[in-house]
């Protein structure tokens, strides 16, 4: 069954949550063979099922069928129910021996309209075709499925001699007859329904050889205006099997394969990933999606996640592809990562944090801070808890215990327990069931000269209930930096560590490797906090008519104004006006003028977008426009520019912008000497 994939939200896609509550069942065997014809939509097929003694099932069918012959061991057999658009057929229990299911069906797919973004195709489920590409997902019945049971199949599929097929699993053979293209994939691998893509593709293939001697086919099925995209994206799929077969254990199938769709879409299944032509022209889909998406031919279809107790595939995955990658850039660049998600999580509201357990597939933005943003945290902190070795031992064990069956979160917790000789019962309960996440404070440091050392005290203290923490501090004494960790595990607790030089500073966590709230300092101001707090105060300065309009459209509560003459509030503030008013209030009020970043703009800038907080703590957000008109354009973009903390517009174009650098929770010392 397709997933949708990571990036899905960067451009604003939905995703498809996956059931596979019938994985671990014996597996009904089918032979398959379908006609498809692009052009008059009509579609063939026929089929014999075998299912296991002791089993009863329903079949169904998409309704667009006709069902000229249906026959259990030579009997034809009626419709039970006919509703929701398909058609429903019960199979009765056989005690002793294999049934065979006979089935022929035809019908007409709906035509394939490029204009359908990923959230309608995926909404509808609908068979669709067309000579430019054909998309026949299993969740949309296109063919007999048995419910509760898996499928392993050998599907023939016929098309015309200009197009090429593909499911899931290993092209056997590719002929053309007659002007028609006859193909036929083996898949052994149980899967709930076949997902069948067509279209008019150009392939490139490249076999390489796997561990284990294991020869890999990696092929491009691409539209002619993407084809020459075809070698980069083998280059970058052999880069990433290799990555993997190292560091988990050999690649499980036979082949991987990157297929173009006509409309935007991105789907992973096993053994492919299904991604619209636009999508693929995007740089980091190939730098990073495409990674992520082979990844989870080990997490999500190699082992499949137990959906009643969580989703751990996506924050695995995210861990090591996503945030692997950029530790390959290096450190800054991973610490960047973690920063952002954690920025994400600190603007989430009270009522949108859950506990990681809970989160099984991605449907809001708040699922994807939980389920991979979260998720992905706890794998930083276990590695750090346990070890590189530990934890790597700890995946391979994993892989091969659990290769091809649904897995827990508890199954995981006991493949790093063995691989690290450590009970993690209490690290996986408190970051699996609480909601939330750690709030620290480096409260106080102090350092004194002790025989021919330094000693230096500081106090940590945590929210309560507390969280059991390995808590890294950076300490700067002479020439170089030094992290050490400690251990908290209580509200408030007092440390020491000894240096050989004078301490200057202290710093918690400064590489964002716990998953914590970020203190006021630490998580800097961005746009959607003044958006989103109800008790923002506005403040217009000139040019009000336009002011108010834009403050309407960029605050999510009824507006509560003040007079520019009174002081500002003791609440998040928006300021919105001309330059010089705007000018003025910030002078006259001791609120900072407009920061320099934004200062050395090109001429052509029309307004100035800033957040700061103040020594109250209270958030600012401050837009700045040349005039009304320049006020008025930032209506429809400003909006959408939430988790940035300065802009610069151009009319209505942004031409700068960024996120201010966060202040990690530092304390400089005045060492006695
Ligand atoms: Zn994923």
């Amino acid at each position: 069954m397709p997933r949708g994939l990571a990036f899905a939200l960067l451009l604003g896609l939905l995703v498809v949550p996956c059931a596979n509550a019938a994985r671990d069942a014996v597996p009904v065997r089918a032979d398959i063979q379908v006609r498809i014809d692009p052009e008059t939509r009509e579609l063939t097929g026929k089929g014999a099922w075998t299912v296991p003694p002791g089993v009863s099932l329903a079949i169904v069918l998409d309704d667009r069928f006709d069902v000229p012959r249906l026959q259990v061991d030579g009997r034809p057999l009626s419709t039970v129910t006919q509703r929701d658009g398909r058609q429903q057929w019960h199979l009765a229990r056989s005690e002793r021996a294999t049934q065979s299911v006979e089935i022929e069906w035809r019908g007409l797919l709906d035509p394939l309209e490029p204009g359908l973004d990923h959230r309608q195709v995926l909404r509808h489920a609908v068979p669709v075709t067309a000579p430019r590409g054909t998309f026949l997902p299993g969740a949309a019945e296109w063919h007999p499925v048995f419910i509760g049971r898996p499928l392993q199949y050998t599907l023939r599929i016929d098309i015309p001699e200009s197009q090429r097929a593909i499911v899931a699993g290993d092209l056997a053979s590719d002929r053309i007859t007659d002007g028609r293209r006859l193909q036929t994939y083996r898949f052994e691998q149980p899967d709930p329904a076949i997902d069948l893509m067509a279209g008019p593709y150009r392939v490139t293939e490249r076999k390489i050889t796997g561990a284990g001697n294991r020869t890999i086919t990696l092929r491009t099925l691409l539209h002619e205006e993407v084809a020459d995209l075809g070698a980069g994206y083998l280059d970058a799929t052999e880069r990433y099997l290799r990555m993997y077969e190292n560091w988990i254990g050999p690649y499980p199938y036979g082949s991987f394969s990157i297929v173009s769709s006509p409309t935007p879409t991105g789907f992973g299944m096993p053994t492919l990933t299904y991604l619209g032509i636009d999508v693929l022209r995007l740089p980091f889909i190939r730098d990073t999606s495409l990674g992520h998406e082979v990844l989870h031919n080990w997490w999500g279809n190699g082992v499949y996640p137990d959906y009643s107790t969580g989703n751990w595939s996506e924050g695995l995955t995210t861990f090591m592809a996503d945030h692997a990658y950029r530790e390959q850039a290096g450190p800054a660049a991973a610490r960047e990562l973690r920063l952002a998600w954690l920025r994400d999580l600190a603007v989430l509201g009270a009522g949108q944090d859950r506990p990681l357990r809970e989160f099984t597939s991605r449907t809001h933005g708040s699922d994807q801070v939980i389920g991979y943003h979260k998720s992905a945290m706890l794998f930083v902190m276990l590695r750090d808890a346990i070890g590189k070795e530990a934890f790597d031992q700890g995946l391979r064990r994993f892989w091969s215990e659990h290769r091809g069956s649904i897995a827990s979160w508890d199954d995981l917790r006991i493949a790093f327990e063995r691989a690290s000789q450590r009970d993690l019962k209490a690290f996986f309960t408190q970051w699996l069931d609480r909601a939330g996440a750690a709030n620290l404070r480096l409260e106080s440091a102090t350092a004194a000269r002790d025989a021919d050392e330094w000693r230096l005290d500081f106090t940590i203290s945590q929210d309560r209930p507390a969280y059991q923490l390995r808590v890294p501090v950076a300490v700067e004494a002479g020439p170089g930096q030094q992290v050490h960790w400690v251990e908290l595990d209580r509200e408030r607790a007092t440390f020491s560590v000894r240096t050989s030089q004078v301490p200057a500073s202290i710093t918690l966590d400064p590489d964002a490797r716990l998953l914590r709230r970020l203190a006021p300092g630490e998580a800097p101001p961005i746009l959607r906090r003044v958006m989103l707090d109800p008790t923002t105060v506005t403040v217009l300065a000139g040019a009000t008519g336009a002011g108010e309009a834009l403050a309407r459209r960029v605050v999510d509560h009824p507006l509560q104004l003040r007079s520019p003459e009174a002081p500002p509030p003791s609440a998040p503030l928006l300021l919105v006006g001309l330059e010089r008013d705007v000018n003025r209030y910030l002078a006259r009020h001791g609120l900072p003028p407009r920061p320099a970043e934004l200062a050395a703009t090109p001429d052509r800038a029309t307004a100035w977008v800033w957040t700061a907080t103040r020594a109250t703590g209270d958030p600012v957000t401050v837009v700045s426009a040349r005039d009304a008109t320049a006020l008025a354009a930032l209506g429809r973009p400003l909006p959408h520019y939430g988790r940035q903390s300065w802009l610069v517009f151009a009319g209505g174009t942004a031409t700068a912008r960024g996120i201010w650098p966060s202040r990690p929770q530092s304390i400089r010392l005045d060492a006695a000497r």
